[in-house]
């Protein structure tokens, strides 16, 4: 017998570069668009691994090329110890099959012209499982029930839903096929905070009944917060700083993971008073972006090194990964985010293979919706 790899998912220098092409009659390409500029990371068995970062830094783009719905422009992909990079799209059905996406609107991603029960049968179409018209509709109701939709409204349409129950017929047929991995792109980022919260409990749920390994992507970092073991952060095309959960929170090393947590409303006002660092200008352009550190033309502490030389993702005490030349010091983390730092001795303990929620984790919950999550059952 096989004995099973710790890491489900295997990233190495990924690289997605989306042509910009000129010319009507004979095109040829100008330029590129470098969504995914080099990245590695693993996503281990069992984990929640969080992608975060602004509309644009390559989060999807990621997620797409892990299920193989993009092919890569160069790098590999090892899924459970198998390359998937390299294969030819008649032969994904079978990674298909193990790895799924939820994806961020609920509507938009469901055929309006199906019934519920059709949608959230169509991976067996695909598959070829339960062949019979009775054993489908039984299993598709099974599943209807387990992620908290009625199972009697198996003839509905899509509109007739909510947006949180569009998510979980979502969520449903991602699941259909008992996955390993279940890829969750900005799944509750369309919702409202009370269903943002049954959805994200949901998932959690999910994870724990069925063993799955979660990546889940969003650009708010409060929810990031109590969903995730591990962060990545990403700017332009590159993982900036890699950490876990707590780490990251707590003693975040680059500054432009520092700015973003500054810029969380923090619910207490008296709680002391803190510097924000606060990011100007846009993000620049993913097709001509700025020559070595990437974050330097938007970075409060650049330097010249930081303009000629591109910094390295390496550890930075703990078990923190970052790309920085000038990390931040705990002196700095203290006036940005007053009261996280101090926290720091927990966080250096190290990465915990925990994928459930903690109500430790809750306590330092600085968002309603964070309440919400550990106390609202999802149904
Ligand atoms: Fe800022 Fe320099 Fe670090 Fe880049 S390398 S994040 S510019 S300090």
């Amino acid at each position: 017998m096989t004995a099973l790899r710790d890491n489900l998912v295997e990233v190495r220098d990924l690289t997605k570069h989306f042509p910009i092409t000129q010319g009507i009659i004979v095109q040829r390409q100008i330029g590129a668009v470098k969504a995914v500029d080099g990245i590695s990371f693993d996503v281990k068995r069992g984990e929640t691994l969080g992608l975060v970062g602004e509309t644009g830094c390559g989060k999807s783009t990621t997620a797409r090329l892990l299920v193989r719905l993009l092919h890569p422009t160069s790098g590999t992909v090892l899924f459970d110890g198998e390359d998937i990079s390299s294969r030819k799209r008649a032969t994904l059905k079978s990674l298909h099959r193990q790895a799924q996406m939820v994806f961020q609107d609920p509507y938009s991603s469901l055929n309006p012209r199906k019934t519920v029960g059709s949608i959230i049968a169509e991976p067996y179409a695909i598959h070829g499982l339960y062949k019979g018209e009775g054993e489908r509709k039984q299993r598709v109701q099974e599943l209807m029930d387990r992620v908290g939709l009625n199972p009697e409204h198996y003839n509905r349409y899509p509109h007739e839903f909510s947006g949180g129950q569009r998510q979980r017929i979502g969520v449903a047929r991602a699941i259909a096929l008992e996955p390993k991995l279940l890829i969750a792109d900005e799944p509750v980022s369309a919702l409202d905070v009370s269903i943002q919260a049954q959805v994200l409990n949901l998932l959690k749920r999910l994870q724990r009944e069925m063993g799955l390994t979660l990546v889940f992507i969003s650009h708010d970092l409060s929810v990031v917060r109590h969903m995730c073991d591990r962060v990545a952060v990403m700017y332009l095309g590159k993982i900036v700083e890699l950490a876990s959960s707590d780490a990251l929170y707590t003693y975040p090393r680059h500054p432009y993971t520092g700015a973003l947590l500054s810029a969380v409303p923090v619910p207490d006002p008296t709680g002391g008073k803190r510097e924000r660092a606060i990011l100007t200008g846009d993000v620049p352009s993913p097709a001509n972006p700025p020559r070595a550190c990437r974050f330097h033309t938007r970075c409060l502490k650049a330097q010249e090194l930081c303009r000629t030389e591109e910094p390295l993702i390496e550890n930075k005490g703990g078990d923190t990964e970052a790309a920085c030349h000038f990390p931040l010091t705990e002196e700095e983390v203290s006036e940005q985010l007053p009261g996280r730092s101090s926290a720091r001795a927990d966080a250096s303990a190290g990465y915990s293979s925990s994928s459930t929620y903690s109500d430790s984790r809750a306590s330092s919950s600085p968002l309603l919706l964070q309440s919400l999550i550990s106390r609202k059952s999802e149904r």
